[in-house]
């Protein structure tokens, strides 16, 4: 508007002809003549209001300011502002400090406002009232807020000496700003005082007030008038139906100063509530022409006012007492039984406390979450507005407003991470705007300004206690953190829930919230306001016991490594017993690879995992992600059923129940067991850390895809991949999977150009598997016919590539399973094989396949059906045989334990020699599932580079299928596996929660000889017959080699003097009455052997440091022996004495392993005829061969009769 610009300074002239054009446009009764007189009475009202700030700076009129329109305020004002006619300029520095030191001041224009207050809204009818003031003018209407408001004001023409204007918030539906009037308006036209009343009204006061209510049938008084101290102001309540509140008069003994009896008066004409703005908690005031109501669903009668009612501040000399003929009957005093609490809440006192109530007048410093209405009140209590309607509020709340809160809750040690105590008014409650703030709103962020309706509705729909939601809040706003805006926008984040379309943020906390049904516990605002005793959601609360946490990411991982760190003791990884016989290698590799799982329970409070599904294109493994980084994820749609669906991709994963894995690496130069406590050994440490988890046990969201402009969020996933416009016609082809191939770099002569550059190993595998059908176009949403084969009755065999980002899809490929290649151009035939070039290089891939293909990177991967998967299995007898040597085996079984090793294929004297060169490898030791063995047999398992690290999940307890390992034979004639690149690894299941280990069985030793299937390890009850060696020496811990005198014997000049460890070894021969067996015992079993304690065996020990080596062999049962030292040593005469004694040759419980490994494909050994002579007769016998055990320990029998009650059973 041109009229409204600032004319040049010093043109009175023009200012003035400005002035009155504005005046004639936007403030004369549209349609009437040009009214001089209402032009001049504005011009002097402003030329009085400027002139009173005493600086008039030459001139008697405000040529600086302009005129402003309410219309050109709303359209072209975008940002918050003030204008004070009436002040100086040091008036305002002075006022604009006051929004100081944590906020700016409101900017200061210079701009003239007048218009008519008012009740009535443009666009409402006047019954549609509902207690909010505007300011208007011809051109439009404007929300304001006014402290002090005089009823007489309403109606009239102001000129409005200092507001503040503010546009529109980000969170606003109505899209309209507001005007903020601090001083009172000055009227155009003179006001009318309304005189007095001429006669003293006659008025009731509240004891008598309610007396009629009760007794209203006897005394029929017409519209009386009531009179008392404005004692309690609830809420605004505004419902869809009406609006009202309800005040209570009092009245005060002065003897006692205390309210002795009270009144409720309920306002709910729309011409009457904007007494809301009016009415001062503590003043006294006057309602005339009330009547009796019943409210609606109660019981009892309330004073109500009429459209003839008037609001009055009590003057005494205008009112006079209205006597009422007594006695009234005591009989009915409490017409209403009180309403007695619902007795579920009583029986849980002992946790419920109640809030106090109170009055409470302080200043706005923070905002926490506006959507959720959380503030901050002089910087150490929170605010919650949310169990009150403030919606007119809302946009007045920013730090530096000044507030009244009556009858509001407080309630501390809510719980749930709130440590300051919270005022939080309900309904009965009243929150009065007392001072305007002088600061700009802050800019608040997306994640301040979405939400409302959603927190809304936890409070009014799912009715969560304060402590439960103040934790919703603030756990949305962790969630939104963690995924807006990248994954999510904060509005598709944090929309309300609607029927079919429930609220993402509450679906991800619903699982921890356990909301009650919706509608369970409806609030009641007459009953809230007016009962005695009071019931409303804040007036009874329970600390509140965190349910859970959404970690990010990144916190996960940093709390996982710090747990596994902390938790790292070598100590406890070698057993102490087995640690003072390791030499110093050996105890290093035993800490070389260890394991932890952290399970959510773990931590306080419980953990929930939550990120969006990726698959990497550069490592080929998925990730879980959110805003704060990513974690690896091994994932199983449940037990033995991997992820196959590649449309998981970019979903929302949350899971309660998930394991937290960390592999510890740890390089160490422990010289020996000694030291294990120094942790300056340590050289390297390095963790991996990955989630495993079930999808059966995990809530999968699909999340919309962040869009800017689509105001519908939810809608299903795309399927189509990102293409050119116009061009959707794209094609197809099924295949069906039989084999996939280890992910790994392999050398690929990948076609570029740059060609200069040295071709690098790629990262990449294959599969193999058969078209089904030919290629397929869409037509529409579906895909039309496949087009016709060459040859139709030749199977289609294949072998797809995939390298470059097309490695992605790795973790969905799955033998038995049908997936559609789909591209996204349809011009040229994509799904033919390559060329000879790629065939050429490839001779070893490609046998068996009739033609290989290379998957695109811009091709995507759909699932076509799902079936369960059939594993290859090798037969038993295929396993472990001699004749299938260097084939290919397939089975699946549990994994028992993982050691880093030395590879088995590594060359002797590399093992001997240069140990730097010998190639890291990792053994796996597994248990067989059969479905036909009672006792799976064992079997080792190797991974080397370039396969390691090995996959996720390799884990003891792990059940895998491992496809295609190239099955080996040792030199000792063990059965050994080894990855190799055609190996396919899958893991059926984690490890389990709990692992209880099976007690070991109790046999007879001739059950081994059977040759039926035999338990790997047992226990049996047998007598030492005899020791048949026993070998007692020192070794050098660093080499090995044994130590004579204390040194080390061998060649390394390196080996320290002092670090070497000793090394026992006896065999025996027992018996249990169905067959003999010797076994071999190694270190502390020896002493259990020799049933020596810890001090005297320590002390055997020692003795034979000095010798360096000690050995016995016995013969037979009383022979003689043979032995390294002399015969006649001590040394050697104890032992001797020793291994003959009843000490030694006893009953014993024997815990023990086969020494052959079931792998052992060595020809069992048969039974033998043996010539034995009995007094003269000379017998044959058939001897069965002894067995030979390893000892796993040796136990005392319970009581000594113990073997002979055993076998005579
Ligand atoms: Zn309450
Ligand atoms: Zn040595």
């Amino acid at each position: 508007m041109a009229a409204c610009r600032p004319p040049a300074p010093g043109s009175e002239e023009a200012w003035l002809k400005a002035a009155q054009t504005f005046i004639q446009e936007t403030l004369c009764p549209a349609g009437q003549q040009p009214n001089v007189r209402l032009t001049q009475l504005v011009l002097d009202c402003v030329k009085t209001t400027w002139l009173s700030q005493g600086r008039s700076q030459g001139s008697t009129l405000p040529l600086s300011y302009s005129f402003v329109s309410v219309q050109n305020l709303r359209t072209h004002q975008r940002l918050p502002c003030c204008s004070h006619l009436s002040w100086s300029s040091s008036a305002y520095q002075h006022w604009a400090q006051g929004a100081e030191p944590n906020g700016s001041p409101l900017h200061r224009e210079r701009l003239l406002l007048l218009g008519t207050l008012t009740d009535l809204s443009e666009d409402l009818e006047p019954e549609c009232r509902n207690g909010s003031l505007y300011v208007r003018d011809n051109t439009g209407i404007l929300d304001c807020e006014l402290i002090d408001l005089d009823l007489s004001w309403l109606g009239h023409l102001f000129l409005f000496p200092s507001w503040s204007y503010l546009p529109p918030a980000k969170w606003s539906s109505s899209g309209k700003g507001h005007l903020e009037l601090w001083d009172a308006p000055v009227p155009v036209f003179p006001l009318t005082i309304t005189p007095g009343p001429l006669t003293p009204i006659p008025v009731l006061y509240p004891e008598m007030a309610s007396c009629l209510l009760r007794h209203r049938s006897k005394f029929k008084v017409v519209k009386p008038n009531l009179a008392g101290k404005l004692v309690q102001l609830s809420a605004l309540v505004r419902s869809k139906k009406k609006a009202y509140f309800i005040l209570s008069l009092g009245e005060t003994s002065a003897a006692i100063n205390q309210t002795v009896s009270r009144v409720s008066i309920i306002v709910q004409i729309p011409a009457q509530l904007v007494w809301y703005q009016v009415l001062r908690p503590g003043e006294a005031y006057v309602l005339t022409g009330l009547r009796a109501s019943k409210i609606r669903g109660h019981c009892y009668y309330i004073w109500t006012t009429s459209p003839s009612s008037h609001l009055m501040l009590l003057k005494p000399e205008n009112i006079q007492t209205l006597e009422l003929e007594g006695p009234f009957p005591e009989a009915d005093l409490n017409p209403c039984p009180m309403r007695s609490k619902s007795p579920d809440k009583k029986e849980h006192k002992g946790l419920v406390r109640e809030s106090k109530i109170l009055h409470y007048v302080g200043t706005v410093t923070g905002v926490l979450n506006e959507a959720a209405g959380l503030y901050e009140l002089d910087r150490q209590l929170v605010l919650c507005l949310a169990y009150q309607q403030f919606h007119g509020l809302r946009r007045v709340m920013r730090p530096g407003v000044h507030l009244e809160l009556q009858d509001v809750h407080l309630l501390q040690s809510v719980g749930g991470g709130t440590t300051r105590p919270v005022l939080a008014p309900c309904l009965r409650g009243a929150v009065l705007l007392r001072g305007f703030s002088r600061q700009k709103p802050e800019t608040q962020s997306s994640l301040q300004v979405h939400g409302a309706s959603l927190y809304t509705q936890l409070v009014w729909e799912n009715h969560l206690g304060l402590p439960l939601y103040l934790w919703t809040t603030k756990t949305l706003e962790e969630l939104a953190c963690k995924l807006c805006p990248h994954m999510l926008r904060h509005h598709q984040f944090l929309q309300r829930s609607s029927p079919g379309n429930p609220s993402l943020g509450l679906q991800l906390l619903e699982p921890s919230l356990q909301l009650p049904p919706s509608g369970s516990h409806i609030r009641n605002a007459h009953s809230e306001i007016l009962e005695e005793p009071h019931d409303c959601p804040l007036q009874e609360y329970a600390q509140l016991q965190t349910p859970c946490s959404f970690p990010t990411l990144a916190n996960l991982r940093e709390e996982a490594e710090r747990r596994a760190w902390a938790s790292f003791d070598p100590k406890a990884l070698v057993p102490l017993r087995d640690a003072a016989y390791l030499p110093s290698c050996q105890l290093n590799r035993c800490l070389a690879w260890s394991w932890l799982s952290l399970r959510p329970c773990t931590f306080d409070p419980a953990q929930v995992l939550l990120g969006v599904l990726v698959a990497s294109s550069r490592k080929g493994c998925l990730h879980l992600r959110d805003r704060s980084g990513s974690l690896p994820c091994l994932l199983l749609a449940k037990h033995s059923q991997p992820v196959t669906d590649p449309q998981l991709i970019g979903c929302l994963v949350r899971a309660e129940r998930f394991q937290l894995i960390i592999e510890r690496d740890v390089r160490s130069n422990f010289p020996s067991w000694k030291e294990l406590d120094m942790a300056g050994f340590i050289q390297n440490q390095q963790a991996r850390v990955y989630v495993q988890l079930f999808l059966d046990d995990a809530l999968i969201l699909t999340v919309p895809r962040p869009t800017v402009h689509s105001p519908t969020p939810s809608a299903p996933p795309h399927k189509e991949p990102l293409c050119p416009e116009g061009s959707h016609i794209r094609q197809s082809r099924l295949f069906l999977l039989s084999h996939k191939e280890t992910l790994m770099k392999r050398n690929f002569c990948v076609p570029q150009e740059t060609s200069s550059e040295v071709p690098k190993p790629t990262l990449s595998f294959h599969v193999s598997g058969s078209w089904l059908g030919g290629t397929q176009r869409n037509e529409g949403n579906r895909w039309g016919p496949p087009d016709a084969l060459r040859d139709e009755n030749k199977e289609q065999k294949i072998l797809l590539i995939f390298l470059g980002s097309s490695v992605r899809w790795f973790e969905f490929l799955h033998p038995g399973q049908a997936y559609r290649l789909v591209a996204p151009s349809a011009s040229t035939p994509a799904f033919e094989a390559e060329g000879s070039s790629c065939m050429s290089q490839r001779p070893l891939e490609l046998a068996g396949c009739v033609s290989c293909l290379t998957v695109q990177d811009e091709w995507t991967l759909e699932l076509e059906s799902s079936q369960n998967m059939l594993l290859p299995e090798s037969s038993l007898t295929h396993l472990f045989s001699d004749k299938f040597i260097n084939t290919l085996v397939s089975f699946s079984a549990e994994i028992l334990s993982r050691t880093p090793c030395e590879s088995p294929l590594a060359p002797v004297w590399m093992m001997s020699g240069n140990k730097e060169a010998i190639r890291r490898c990792v053994k796996l030791t597994v248990a067989l599932q059969t479905a036909d063995c009672e006792f799976p047999p064992r079997l080792d398992i190797y991974i080397e580079d370039p396969h390691l690290p090995p996959p996720l999940g390799l884990l003891p307890g792990a059940q895998v299928h491992f496809s295609q390992l190239e099955k080996r034979v040792s030199r000792s004639n063990n059965v050994y596996c080894c990855v190799r690149s055609s190996t396919y690894i899958q893991v059926l299941s984690f490890p389990s929660e709990a692992t209880i280990s099976a007690p070991l069985p109790h046999i007879y030793l001739a059950e081994l000889l059977r040759g039926g299937p035999a338990p790997f390890q047992a226990i049996a009850s047998c007598h030492v017959v005899f020791i048949i060696s026993l070998q007692l020496l020192w070794v050098c811990a660093h080499c090995t080699s044994v130590c004579l005198q204390g040194r080390c014997s061998g060649q390394d000049v390196a080996c320290p003097t002092q670090a070497s460890v000793s090394q026992a070894s006896i065999r025996l021969l027992v018996e249990d009455g169905t067959a003999e067996a010797i076994v071999t015992c190694r270190n502390h079993h020896v002493a259990e052997a020799l049933g020596l304690g810890p001090s005297e065996w320590t002390s055997l020990l020692e003795s034979v440091r000095e010798p360096g080596r000690v050995a016995l062999q016995f013969t037979g049962p009383g022979a003689q022996l043979e032995s390294s030292a002399s015969i006649h040593e001590p040394l050697t005469l104890f032992l001797r004495t020793l291994c003959t004694s009843p000490s030694v040759l006893r009953s014993i419980v024997l815990s023990f392993e086969l020494e052959k490994k079931p792998s052992n494909i060595t020809p069992l050994e048969s039974s033998r005829l043996q010539r034995f002579q009995c007094g003269e007769l000379p017998l044959l016998t058939r001897v069965n061969p002894r067995l030979q055990l390893v000892c796993l320990s040796i136990q005392e029998p319970e009581h000594p009769s113990f073997l002979g009650a055993f076998t005579s059973s």
